[in-house]
């Protein structure tokens, strides 16, 4: 898993000479350690041939000291948006659940997730092989990343899926895989713990999931599926009230109750 640091060459995001190289991470460490506290060794993924075993997930050497150490805010926030999820209302309207994020800051969270996208684009490494963008992509993704521009809804679109806690996947993670949406845009599935967060590799519009998409403003919808069973009993037993199911009512529209997961190519 060990790769060499580079010598030589440019900062693959602001493209300045750098005698050394930072350690990067593709995905940032605090998503390994939530995912296995204790220490224990985790797998990134159960295919072969990714994988791999290892305590701090994959990194690479391919950004200067600067460039590495700005993006951290970014991942300070992430961790502590995610950590937060217990937080998040949680609305029932049609027989699915979604969580409703009635308070983030949109530009930490989205430039989050374009560096895991400009990251998982740029490394060589063997678990992202994936993802590839077309050079034009590319460049504006570096670009914005590298500005801190976190750009509208249809740039690098994001959206951010929940799935029930880990049930005996607790070691185990995915690589990326592209699905393709109904306009044609290729996007991204990132496997982020409990979190599946699907970006699109364009600035093109789309109509994928709209009401799904980070913006600006709050809310954020969070798909998390249908309503599970044990869920359904706790709630008839904690009898939460229907002022808040027909609050739910009214911030979502059951046009897109129906939204499941997407194909994968
Ligand atoms: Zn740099």
């Amino acid at each position: 898993m060990k790769k060499k640091p580079r010598l030589g060459g440019g900062c693959k995001l602001c493209n300045q000479p750098t005698e050394k190289f930072s350690k990067s991470h593709i995905q940032p460490h605090w998503l390994v350690r939530d995912r296995a506290p204790t220490g224990d060794f985790y797998v990134i993924s159960s295919d072969d041939p990714f994988k791999r075993q290892q305590r701090t997930g994959i990194y690479d050497f391919f950004l200067c000291p600067t460039c590495e150490d700005n993006s951290s805010q970014y991942d300070d926030y992430a961790a502590s948006f995610f950590r937060s999820a217990d937080q998040w209302k949680v609305e029932m309207p049609h027989g699915f659940t979604f969580r409703v994020v009635l308070s983030y800051d949109y530009r930490r969270l989205k430039l989050f997730m374009m560096n895991v996208l400009f990251r998982s684009a740029a490394t060589t490494q063997a678990f992202f092989e994936a993802v590839k963008l077309e050079p034009t992509n590319f460049d504006k993704l570096r670009e914005m990343v590298r500005s801190e521009q976190p750009g509208d809804i249809d740039d690098f679109a994001v959206i951010i899926n929940m799935r029930t806690k880990f049930a005996g996947l607790e070691r185990v993670g995915e690589a990326p895989k592209r699905f393709t949406d109904e306009d044609g845009n290729s996007w991204y599935r990132f496997d982020l713990n409990e979190f599946p967060c699907d970006i699109k590799t364009n600035c093109a519009p789309s109509n994928h999931s709209k009401e799904l998409i980070l913006k600006p403003t709050p809310p954020l919808l969070i798909y998390e599926g249908p309503i599970a069973l044990e869920r359904m009993e706790r709630l008839r037993k904690t009898a939460i009230d229907r002022v808040e199911r027909e609050q739910a009512q009214c911030v979502i529209d059951p046009k897109f109750a129906k939204v499941g997961t997407p194909q994968l190519d």
